[in-house]
């Protein structure tokens, strides 16, 4: 039936499938293209092509999944457009693709597929004449009437149209001068229709049938109007949003399948979401938000920005848990047994825990406090907080507000900015799913500040439970409730977190780990664990006590656990790079074997790894120092102490107590005091102070050399080592002190002794903080003395037993008891000068 007048479609066509709708004759429609076949169609076709001809393509509409697009070409539908390209837009980003734009010329009948490759080529028949119709009142019958019933109402459908909006005046022009047989074609694509039902109205080649088809889509677009300025009538502000007419008519993008029932593709879209919408059981405001929205959605068309803003809004409100939660199945025996099965140690942190878990078992409302883990990296309180969501039967979650400096991170931004999210808070509840889970605040002290606004202040709302049942993200904008949430804090120190937000919080101390405890954690927890992740068995790696002491001691220096479980990974690792080697080669020669014991007797193979002979792979002395390298921290404390003018101070520091050596030299000079490494105000004010104690003790201790004054004549330097770290507080004075005095007297510090305490102008010693911590480093640097102020006497009770006895305790309330301690034999009287006894 190819016409015999007018324009004709060249008779070979290569053929476009779209997933991206369905073009009709007379109607413009934008086109993506990026798959391998229409790429090649438009590169070799359109984009070489130089006749008018060239740019005449066959659009046929593909049903099916894109996902599932193949070599293989799909079924064609027999009907398609042809149509005229009259751009091309090519962009290499995100993929490489082109944008078409193409405005449909005639139906055409799919005769013979010609080719395939590269892009498929068919012979077509065309079915509409092009240019040819004559004017509508030709037409007689029942066509006549048909077109006339539909122009009629066309007509109606544009008289209810805004007239000032030029797009609408434009198209009551067409509709006069347009002939009647192409309206079906330009009327389904502009008014609301699904693909389906375009698809209906370009396989209707009859007019009559197509204007039996395009007619009840009209008329169903007038009623749905109709509705409309019914509602319109009762908020004129939202007139301009009423635009049933889309350009082109095509959602770019967008994908569909025929076999969906739904009549209306877009309103599938918005029904399915309001269905979520209605099954997501949030609370009566939420619900009216998004009821709110959901309306705004339907009347928005989809290229306008704030679709997708709204979209994703809705989508992120149905997500939310708003009333879905896990029962809570607590268990106090069981927690108890979970407990100490996954942590060994921390005895007075797992009591809290649990006294904290009944608690909440008895009252399930426990509007209680937060428990915050204070210690330092790698003590396991993260892993404390994952046994407790475990032991509750909770999903768990950790949000880490390490440099955290904005409070919209944790409140979300408005939505009115580009790109707005919800907070850390709200994403968290969206990823578990449930509205009741264990949050992990991981590293509170590490908030930080900004112009953006302080992130503690709104952690105070999610923290406190009198205020979070009704939290509000500023992307949600509707109150969001938190009781249901445990929260867990985590810190290294309490000094940087901000007084209000630990006022709201219960701080649990974990202190370091002394060297016993290490030992059994390794061969507990770390060991099997490293083990089970490199897939090796305790019969191909076997790591003993004595490996593990040595590991603790030459190649970590932490409070925690952490670089010890690197550092049994790092051996894992070489290990399994053995067996791997042992499982090609089955007698491989390991360069290893003749550090590692040749223990035959527990060698078992294990099932389906064929162990090389040598297994277990034992790492002793030798083969640590071949993995691990020479110790990193073998640096014998006595060597540092062979001159006077040195002695050892115990510091705190938010990775756990650490030995800090002092140092000092003198020089000629004019009594001038210079001090290095990094100090605060009040370590300067220790050494002044320290320094004014010896003058005027100067006599007393034979300091002076027979001058009054023993700095006549002479320069100080005091220097602090490890230069990098900024050092500040007041504990070291009585190491200054003392480092000053061996300095003065030329005599020798012990090499065993460590002290802190802060002094007085007068020469007493006061007490100090973080006693255990400091404890524990000196017990680690297997220092034999520890002189601490008398005062704080009692903190040692929270040392375990064994390191109190390893350890010879002095407790000073003067500076003379402690430079007694610090010299063997006493200060003054080991000089055999005659002596001069202390008035202090
Ligand atoms: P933190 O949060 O204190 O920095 P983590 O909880 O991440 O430390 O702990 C680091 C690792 O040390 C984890 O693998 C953890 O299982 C382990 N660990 C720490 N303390 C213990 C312990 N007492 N018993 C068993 N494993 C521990």
């Amino acid at each position: 039936m190819s016409s015999n007048s007018g324009i004709q479609i060249p008779s070979r066509l290569p053929l476009l499938c779209t997933h991206d709708g369905v073009l009709l004759p007379g109607s413009t429609m934008r086109i993506s293209v990026d798959t391998a076949r229409n790429m090649q169609l438009v590169k070799s076709r359109l984009l070489k092509g130089t006749s008018l001809k060239s740019t005449i393509i066959g659009i046929i509409p593909n049903t099916r999944d894109p996902e599932h697009d193949s070599d293989e070409l799909p079924s064609l539908h027999s009907i398609g457009t042809a149509g005229l390209a009259v751009q091309v837009v090519g962009s290499n980003w995100p993929k490489p693709h082109y944008t078409l734009l193409i405005t449909g010329l005639c139906r055409f009948r799919v005769t013979q597929l010609l080719r395939e490759r590269p892009f498929p080529v068919a012979e077509v028949e065309q079915l509409d004449k092009l240019e040819q119709y004559t004017e509508g009142d030709t037409a007689d019958g029942e066509l006549g009437e048909l077109s006339q019933r539909f122009y009629q109402a066309a007509v109606q459908l544009v008289g209810m149209l805004d007239m000032s909006v030029p797009v609408v005046a434009k198209l009551r022009r067409l509709l006069d001068s347009l002939p009647k047989e192409t309206l079906p074609d330009v009327l389904a694509s502009m008014i609301r229709t699904s693909n389906k039902e375009k698809l209906q109205v370009l396989d209707a080649v009859d007019l009559e049938e197509r204007f039996k088809k395009a007619l009840p889509l009209l008329t169903r677009q007038i009623e749905g109007l109709k509705l409309l300025q019914k509602t319109r009538k009762l908020r004129p502000d939202d007139d301009k949003r009423v635009l049933a007419i889309r350009k082109g008519g095509v959602f770019p993008g967008r994908q569909f399948s025929l076999d969906e029932e739904a009549e209306d593709e877009d309103g599938d879209d918005t029904a399915l979401l309001e269905k979520k919408v209605k099954a997501a059981a949030m609370p009566e405001a939420a619900l009216r938000v998004c009821l709110k929205e959901l309306r705004r959605l339907k009347k928005m068309p989809q290229s306008m920005p704030e679709y997708a803003l709204t979209r994703n809004y809705l989508e992120m409100m149905v997500e939310l848990p708003w009333s879905k939660s896990t029962t809570d199945c607590l268990d106090i025996r069981a927690a108890r047994v979970l407990l100490d099965n996954d942590h060994y140690a921390m005895e007075k942190l797992k009591r809290r825990v649990l006294e904290y878990l009944a608690v909440r078992q008895l009252k399930s409302t426990l509007k209680g406090p937060i428990l915050c883990f204070v210690g330092p990296p790698g003590v396991g309180k993260t892993s404390v907080g994952r046994s407790i969501a475990r032991t509750l039967g909770r999903e768990f979650h950790r949000i880490a507000l390490g440099g955290v400096c904005d409070q919209s991170d944790i409140r979300g931004h408005r939505r009115t900015y580009v790109g707005s999210m919800p907070g850390r808070i709200i994403n968290g509840l969206k990823t578990v799913g449930v509205n009741n889970p264990v949050f992990l605040l991981d590293e509170v002290d590490k908030l930080g500040k900004s112009l953006q606004g302080d992130p503690a202040a709104a952690l105070l709302e999610v923290l406190d439970p009198e205020q979070n049942h009704s939290f509000t993200d500023h992307y949600l904008n509707v109150p969001f409730d938190l009781s249901q949430v445990l929260f867990i804090a985590t810190a290294n120190t309490t000094a940087t977190i901000p007084p209000a937000l630990l006022d709201r919080m219960e701080v649990l101390q974990v202190p370091g780990y002394i060297q016993e405890e290490k030992v059994e954690i390794a061969h507990r927890h770390l060991i099997p664990h490293q083990l089970e992740q490199h897939g090796l068995t305790p019969q191909q790696l076997q790591i003993p006590q004595d490996t593990t002491h040595e590991i603790i001691s030459k190649y970590t220096r932490e409070a925690g656990v952490r670089s010890l479980e690197r550092k049994i990974g790092a051996i894992c690792r070489a290990v399994a790079v053995k067996v791997a080697e042992g499982h090609k080669v089955s007698r491989a020669e390991s360069p290893t074997e003749q550090h590692a014991d040749q223990n035959t007797e527990t060698k078992v193979e294990d099932s389906g790894i064929a162990a090389p002979p040598e297994m277990p792979i034992v790492i002793d002395h030798i083969a640590l120092k071949d993995i691990l390298g020479p110790p990193l921290f073998e640096i014998e404390v006595s060597e540092r102490l062979t001159l006077p003018g040195v002695a050892i101070g115990l510091a705190w520091t938010p990775m756990g107590g650490e030995i800090m050596f002092v140092e000092a030299s003198r020089m000629d000079g004019e009594g001038q005091l210079t001090l290095t490494g990094q100090l605060g105000d009040v370590m300067k004010e220790s050494a002044h102070l320290a320094i004014s104690w010896l003058r005027s003790n100067a006599k007393t201790y034979l300091l002076s050399n027979g001058s009054a004054d023993p700095l006549e004549g002479t320069d100080i330097h005091l220097h602090f080592p490890a230069g990098a770290v900024t050092k500040d507080g007041p504990s070291a004075g009585v190491t200054i002190v003392t480092c000053l005095a061996s300095l003065l007297s030329g005599r020798l510090v012990r090499s065993d002794v460590a002290m802190t305490g802060e002094i007085t102008l007068r020469g007493l010693v006061l007490p100090v903080g973080g006693i255990k911590d400091k404890v524990l480093a000196a017990h680690r640097a297997n220092l034999k003395r520890v002189i601490i102020p008398k005062r704080n006497e009692k903190d040692l009770e929270e040392i375990p037993t064994h390191v109190r006895a390893d350890l010879d305790f002095v407790f000073a309330s003067t500076l003379d008891e402690v430079l007694n301690a610090a010299f063997d034999g006493g200060f003054p009287s080991a000089v055999g000068h005659p002596q001069v006894v202390s008035k202090l």
